[in-house]
């Protein structure tokens, strides 16, 4: 008894690449369209109905005669239409317990391409290669994915560790396979580490309050830079050649998808660098202290209306595009599961002041900030001076230690439940 509450179910997803011929990728590609349409349709059904015709079992009788009378329809596999039936009753249910706003259709344009393959037991994942595994994907057959991550394949100690299903997605760089795995693992004794404070910023990505300081280059190279700004020009170029009312050329298309490829490599290599930080900060503290972020009010644009423009649109739209580069909310969304992962935690202090308070004598002296880098203390008492995104990091730990911890935020709330309960400030 005291084995089974030792152990913990834990699930994780882990996404691989997919390496297709041209006619696989097409395949898939026609399954996503179908799956975009199903959802539609069901849409369209659904808000038709009235509210008493309206169930899970009525729904699943209209999806299984569309797939019999659009024969386009049918290139969705039918679990995988189960599985958009589904998606869209969950989607109902968070808007009506308020976590979401209502489910709309999907344009062909914005929405991003993805299957769903839920049962777990149809993909008959194996490893082949040090570097390969073989994934079954319902009528398109046996292919090919890189092989990053041990998953629970093959024979196994227990029946906990599996693959519960997975998600076909696809981005700028293709298509890529996204698993649910389940396993059993020890829940972890709680971290012995110590406190820390961290201050997140646009010059100095991660500042620790103990001094280290988490830096990275630029996501692109200078070539690949260079390359971005040639292809956004030309697509501009392009742009201003088309006549009014004509639609995007193959040439244009084209080129977006080269700055599409461009912008997600530079997301993936953001990605791995995040990953590594936040995994060391979980493995090395015991308690992480934040300030609580708000993110889209910080991102709000300076441009203002016409009667009243904004003042430096430019320099804030520069500042928008350095805070969106660095995503801190993804940060902190890892620091939070890692952190538990490894029986630690993450708290959240509020985050007024932390950069314009002294840490040493704790008191806000005007004109005590220096400059962007160094933090001087104006109080004649005291004078201390040094990094500034230190000083923030040791004030962020303080506020924890002083009990300003702020309570765990429960789930997503919908739009419109955020604009009626906080209207948020930047600073
Ligand atoms: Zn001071």
């Amino acid at each position: 008894m005291s084995d089974e509450l030792a152990f913990e179910k834990r699930y994780f997803g882990h996404r691989a690449r997919l390496v297709l011929t041209p006619a696989q990728s097409a395949l898939i590609d026609d399954q996503a369209h179908a799956a975009r349409a199903m959802w539609n349709l069901l849409h369209e059904w659904w808000t038709m109905l009235p509210k008493h015709q309206r169930s899970l079992t009525a729904a699943d009788v209209a999806i299984r005669r569309a797939r019999k009378e659009i024969d386009w329809l049918a290139a969705l596999p039918a679990q995988g239409a189960q599985a958009v039936l589904r998606t869209y009753y969950r989607a109902w249910k968070n808007c009506w317990e308020g976590r979401a706003d209502e489910p709309r259709f999907k344009a062909r344009y914005r929405t991003p391409m993805s299957v769903d393959l839920p049962q777990g037991e149809h993909l008959k994942v194996a490893r082949v290669h040090r570097r390969w595994g073989m994934v079954n994907i319902t009528k398109v057959g046996r292919v090919r994915f890189h092989w990053s991550k041990d998953l629970p394949v093959g024979k196994l100690t227990n029946t906990h560790d599996r693959i519960s299903g997975a998600r076909l997605v696809k981005d700028a760089l293709g298509w890529h396979i996204a698993f649910r795995v389940q396993s059993l693992i020890p829940k972890p004794e709680p971290h012995p580490g110590p406190q820390v404070g961290i201050d997140m910023g646009v010059k100095v990505p991660l500042a620790l309050s103990d001094g280290t300081a988490f830096r990275h280059d630029s996501w692109l190279n200078g070539p690949e830079r260079e390359e971005l700004l040639r292809l956004e020009r030309q697509a501009e170029h392009r742009k201003r050649c088309r006549h009014p009312g004509e639609k995007t050329s193959r040439r244009l298309q084209a080129t977006y998808d080269q700055i599409r490829a461009l912008h997600a490599r530079a997301k993936r290599r953001r990605l791995n660098w995040q990953h590594q930080i936040t995994t060391a900060i979980a493995r090395t503290y015991g308690t992480v202290v934040v300030e609580r972020l708000h993110i889209t009010a910080m991102l709000g644009s300076a441009k203002g209306t016409v009667e009243e423009p904004g003042r430096c649109v430019p320099q804030k739209s520069g500042l928008n595009r350095a805070i969106s580069e660095q995503a801190w909310g993804r940060t902190i969304e890892m620091l939070a599961y890692k952190t538990a992962h490894n029986g630690g935690s993450l708290i959240k202090v509020p985050a007024a002041d932390t950069s314009r308070r002294c840490s040493m004598c704790g008191l806000i002296t005007p004109g005590s900030r220096e400059s962007q880098a160094v933090f001087v203390c104006k109080n004649a008492d005291c004078g201390w001076s040094g990094n500034a995104d230190h000083n923030a990091a040791c004030n962020i730990l303080h506020l924890y230690r002083a009990g300003h911890a702020l309570a765990p935020v429960a789930g997503r709330r919908s739009r419109q439940a955020r604009k009626r309960v906080e209207p948020t400030t930047a600073r």
